[in-house]
């Protein structure tokens, strides 16, 4: 059954089509720029050449017909027509404390992802016109929503509850959600079997590290503990989010600088993390690494600081784990930039980390890349989101 992944922003639509049982993806892309000037369609069918269409999107149904039509057309499409897609998973970002799983889409379910858009205002309204659009043109086609906080939902309450008025929790559901969880799945999972253990028998520490950067403690098969919250914005210094700050910053600087709440934290958002922090050198660690080696001040502060966070998270996720079998690297910069992993990991030497150099070289393979005697495996794993979308989906239509 081939499965097509669609991952919805608010003016971007990211989509693959999957063969779900031999999982080999058959075409991915990118609508970007929809309701703007200037959108377009990148299609890139597996094996045949890239096919970039410039041609107004007024709105993100016109993009998922576009994409439908790229995927079935005499030429460059990959399937004869429509009645090939088995079905649709959309990625949601946020399921609140409803979903704790992946989940057919129903009317009620889509109720139900509309009643979280408040604690996601930026991407769940997408997420939701995303699957709109696929509902008015593929009727009759099953959908599955796959939910970024889902696999967070195991953590205990001594993990996600805040030291705030208790009340904010039973009124609004104020709590840590944690994002990313996809990744943090598949990348904990896939572990396990390249340690040819079982998944409930290890103690896993995931690093995604990419623009947006979380680390998740997963225990016996189970997230205990995760470092984004109630939004994204926690934890980690990311590409241009602050991570972990007093909150009483807020208040400082709202009042020197004569702001308001909602500029802070557009602030909180966009211009801090490595980007403020580099004096706006660059969010883009690639940037940021060649001023570290160039010796520039701006950049070594900004990547020590970076890596003392997660060495700080690693070590909190330990003592919470009571200890850690293995830590994993993913995502945009965990996957490719074997300076940070080192970096970080020279600093895990009290967990008995030995990182094997030659092995951290690679890149783009799963793998283990400690020396046989380190006492701590730590492990690079490419993350797929889109194919752990379309494992759920199979396993929500067929299961
Ligand atoms: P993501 O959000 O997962 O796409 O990750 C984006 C981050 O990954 C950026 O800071 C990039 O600098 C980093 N990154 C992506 N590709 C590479 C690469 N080939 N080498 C080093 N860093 C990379």
């Amino acid at each position: 059954m081939n499965i097509l992944v669609i991952n919805c922003g608010s003016s971007s639509l990211k989509f693959q089509l999957i063969d779900a049982v031999t999982e080999e993806m058959i075409a991915k892309g990118l609508c970007e720029r929809i309701g703007i000037e200037g959108s377009q369609l990148v299609y890139e069918p597996t094996g045949k050449d890239k096919v970039v269409t410039v041609t107004p999107m007024e709105d993100h149904t016109q993009a998922v017909k576009l994409v439908l039509q790229a995927l079935t057309d005499d030429k460059t499409g990959v399937v004869k027509d429509l009645s090939e897609i088995g079905a649709v998973g959309h990625r949601i970002v946020h399921g609140g404390e409803k979903f704790s799983a992946s989940t057919l889409i129903t009317e009620d379910v889509i109720k139900a992802i509309t009643d979280c858009n408040e604690l996601a205002p930026l991407h769940n309204p997408a997420n939701l016109i995303g699957i709109a659009a696929c509902k008015e043109l593929m009727p009759d086609t099953p959908m599955v929503a796959v939910f970024d906080t889902a696999f967070h939902q195991t953590m205990p309450k001594e993990a996600f509850l805040y030291g705030i008025p208790y009340e904010y929790y039973e009124k609004y559901r104020v709590r840590r959600y944690g994002f990313h969880g996809t990744s943090h799945s598949y990348v904990s999972h896939r572990a396990a079997e390249l340690l040819g253990q079982k998944y409930e028998d290890l103690k896993l520490i995931v690093c995604h590290l990419g623009n947006g950067a979380s680390v998740s403690a997963v225990k016996n098969g189970k997230c205990v503990d995760t470092s984004m919250g109630l939004t994204p914005l926690e934890g980690l210094i990311m590409g241009t989010r602050s991570g972990d700050i007093d909150p009483a910053i807020i208040e400082f600087i709202a009042h020197k600088e004569n702001k308001s709440i909602d500029e802070i934290m557009t602030i909180l958002n966009k211009k801090s993390g490595v980007l403020g922090l580099s004096g706006n050198l660059s969010s883009d660690f690639r940037d940021l690494q060649a001023a570290y080696e160039k010796g520039d001040e701006a950049g070594i502060r900004t990547i020590e600081t970076f890596a003392y966070r997660v060495t700080k998270y690693i070590g909190a996720y330990t003592a919470a784990m009571n200890g850690v079998d293995a830590i994993c690297f993913t995502a945009g910069l965990g996957e490719n930039n074997a300076f940070m992993r080192s970096l970080i990991c020279s600093r895990l030497g009290y967990l008995g980390v030995t990182l094997d150099e030659e092995l951290n070289a690679k890149r783009g393979e799963d793998l283990v890349i400690t020396t046989a005697d380190s006492k701590v495996k730590v492990l690079m794993i490419p993350t797929n989101e889109e194919l752990a979308i379309a494992r759920e989906t199979y396993a929500k239509i067929c299961g």
